[in-house]
C-alpha cells in the first residue's frame, strides 16, 4: 500500500492528541465569537505569500478578532474593508528586493527585505501598540509572520509580542528545509559534480539531492542563512501554521511536529475556507471565463507558471508551438515580465492563425476559478505550493516544470507520491512539450485525474465540521484567544 496515501478521509489527525481533541470541541464554540481582541499580521509582499496571509486574516476576521496588516510599501496587497493596514518602509530602495525571473537569487532579495524592513517595522509597531495603549484596547494577541521574515519576529519578541508563523509552502518542503543542514553536515550539499544530482535522499523520499538545489545563481551561505532563519521562525514562534490538510501530508506534518517543538496547525487549503478574498498584484482577465464556458467539459490545458517564474524568448516559441501543434485547447497566461530580460514578450508569427478559437493568451487570470471550471481538463505548472494545492483541490491532474525554491519539491510529490502528475523533463522542445500535453490529456490523464478528484474529496472533508483542518482553526482561534495579553511591552 502507498504509505502517502492509506490514511483515511475524515479520521482525526495523528497529531491530534485526545487532549487537543477534547479541547477543540469544548473551547471552539466559547471562542467563536472571537471577542474582541486584535491579531496583527505581517506577509511577504510576493504574490503567492499575499493571497495565503489575507485569506488566514478573513478566516480569523471571522472569528470576531480585529485585524492589522502590516506590508512592505511595495507590492502592497489590495486593501479590505475593516482591517488596519500599515505600510512598511515607504522610500526604502526597492531595486534589489523583488526578484526578477527565474534565475534570479531570491534568497539573497530575502535576507535584504529582513535588513531593510526591520527597522521601519520596528518604529510601526511601537505605533500601533503605543496608539492601542493610549486608546486602553487590549493589546494586540499576536503577531503572525510569514516564515521569512525572522528579523520581524525578532523585533516582536524585544517588545513583548507573541508570534505565529505562517508557512506558505507545503509541509514536505519544510522537512526538507529542517533537513538541510545535515545533508551539508554530509558534504551532500552544495553538490560536489553533476553525477551526484540524481542522488535519492534516504531521509526525505521522493526528494533527490537535485531537488534540494533551490537556486542556482545564490550563493550556498546565502542559501543557507535563508533556510535557517526560516526554521529557526518556526521554533521560536508560539505555533507554525501550514496552508496543507493532513490527508494530504499527515506524514510529513508528524516530522514538523517532531522537529520544531511547537504546536503545529495545518488548516489548508486556505482559500476554500476564507470568503474568496484575495490580493491580486497584477489585474485578472474575466472575459477567459465566458471563453471556458464555451469548451467541452475536461478539454482544456490551463498553462501558467505564477507571478515569478519566467523563460528565455526561444522557450516562449518552443512552448507556443508545442501547444499549437498538440491542438488541444488552451489558457495560457503570459504575464508581461515573462520573459527573462525583456519587457517584450514575442509570440511567433503565424502563432495566432493556427491556434484561432482553440487557443486563448491572457496576462493574467482569475487562477482558482479557471481551475474550477469544468472545461479544465489539465495544468502546465510550475508548482509553486499554491498552484500545486489549488490543482489538488480542483482535481485537477498536472504537467510540472518546476522552476526554482520549493517548485522541485512540490513536482516530486505530485509525481511520485500523490501521482496527480508527471514532470516534463528535459530541454522545453516544441515535440516533448506536445506529447506531454497529450499524454495528460489524451492518455494517462483519467487514472491522475481519479486520484486528483480523490484528493479533492478529501481537501473537502477536511474543511467540514469536524474535519482535520476546521478543528485546526478551532484550536489555532483558541490559541490566539488564550496568548498572554498584559506582557511588558518593553516600550521605551
Ligand atoms: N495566480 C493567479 N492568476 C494567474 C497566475 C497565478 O491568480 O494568472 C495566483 C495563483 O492562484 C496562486 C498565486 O497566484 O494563488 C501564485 O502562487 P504560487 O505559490 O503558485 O506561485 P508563485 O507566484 O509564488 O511562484
Amino acid at each position: 500500500m502507498d504509505p502517502y496515501l492509506h490514511q483515511q478521509s475524515g479520521t482525526p489527525p495523528p497529531f491530534l492528541t485526545k487532549s487537543m481533541e477534547a479541547s477543540a470541541a469544548e473551547k471552539a464554540p466559547a471562542t467563536a465569537s472571537g471577542g474582541t481582541r486584535r491579531v496583527l499580521l505581517f506577509p511577504l509582499p510576493f504574490q503567492g505569500h499575499l493571497n495565503p496571509m489575507l485569506q488566514l486574516a478573513d478566516v480569523l476576521h471571522a472569528r470576531g478578532l480585529r485585524v492589522t496588516v502590516f506590508h512592505a510599501a511595495f507590492n502592497a496587497p489590495d486593501r479590505v474593508a475593516g482591517y488596519h493596514f500599515v505600510p512598511v518602509g515607504a522610500g526604502v530602495p526597492t531595486a534589489d528586493l523583488v526578484p526578477t525571473g527565474s534565475n534570479a537569487d531570491f534568497a539573497g532579495a530575502l535576507l535584504r527585505i529582513n535588513e531593510r524592513l526591520q527597522g521601519p517595522f520596528e518604529d510601526s509597531l511601537r505605533e500601533v501598540l503605543q496608539e492601542e495603549e493610549d486608546h486602553e484596547g487590549a493589546r494586540p494577541a499576536c503577531l503572525v509572520l510569514d516564515s521569512n521574515l525572522r528579523s520581524m519576529q525578532v523585533v516582536a519578541d524585544r517588545l513583548g509580542v507573541p508570534t505565529l508563523v505562517l508557512r506558505t509552502g507545503g509541509a514536505a518542503c519544510l522537512v526538507a528545509y529542517m533537513a538541510f543542514p545535515a545533508l551539508c553536515d554530509k558534504g551532500l550539499l552544495p553538490p560536489q559534480d553533476h553525477s551526484q544530482l540524481n542522488l535519492p535522499l534516504d531521509d526525505l523520499p521522493p526528494l533527490r539531492l537535485q531537488d534540494m538545489v533551490f537556486s542556482t545563481t545564490t550563493p550556498h551561505e546565502t542559501m543557507t542563512t535563508c533556510l535557517e532563519r526560516i526554521v529557526e521562525s518556526a521554533k521560536c514562534s508560539s505555533g507554525v501554521i501550514l496552508n496543507t490538510f493532513n490527508d494530504l501530508e499527515g506524514v510529513e506534518l508528524r516530522k514538523i511536529i517532531d522537529g520544531v517543538g511547537v504546536p503545529v496547525y495545518a488548516i489548508g487549503p486556505l482559500y476554500k475556507i476564507s470568503s474568496g478574498v484575495k490580493s491580486s498584484l497584477l489585474s485578472s482577465d474575466q472575459t477567459c471565463l465566458d471563453w471556458l464556458d464555451k469548451q467541452e467539459a475536461k478539454s482544456v490545458l490551463f498553462v501558467s507558471f505564477g507571478s515569478l517564474a519566467s523563460m528565455d524568448q526561444e522557450e516562449l516559441v518552443e512552448t507556443a508551438w508545442g501547444l499549437a501543434n498538440s491542438r488541444m485547447p488552451f489558457l495560457w497566461v503570459i504575464r508581461p515580465d515573462a520573459v527573462h530580460g525583456s519587457g517584450n514578450v514575442g509570440l511567433p508569427d503565424g502563432f495566432e492563425e493556427e491556434t484561432q478559437g482553440t487557443g486563448m493568451v491572457v496576462s493574467w487570470a482569475p487562477q482558482q476559478d479557471v481551475l474550477g471550471h469544468q472545461a479544465i481538463g489539465g495544468f502546465w505548472t510550475h508548482n509553486g505550493w499554491n498552484s500545486t494545492l489549488e490543482s489538488i483541490c480542483e482535481g485537477v491532474p498536472m504537467i510540472c516544470r518546476p522552476h526554482f525554491a520549493d517548485q522541485m519539491i512540490n513536482a516530486r510529490y505530485v509525481e511520485e507520491v500523490w501521482k496527480v502528475g508527471f514532470e516534463l523533463e528535459g530541454k522545453l522542445e516544441r515535440g516533448n512539450i506536445e506529447r506531454g500535453i497529450r499524454k495528460l490529456l489524451c492518455e494517462e490523464g483519467g487514472e491522475m485525474r481519479r486520484r486528483a478528484d480523490d484528493l479533492k474529496d478529501k481537501a473537502t472533508r477536511c474543511i467540514k465540521k469536524g474535519g482535520s483542518s476546521q478543528t485546526m482553526v478551532d484550536l489555532l482561534v483558541n490559541c490566539i484567544m488564550s496568548l498572554p495579553s498584559s506582557i511588558s511591552m518593553g516600550l521605551v
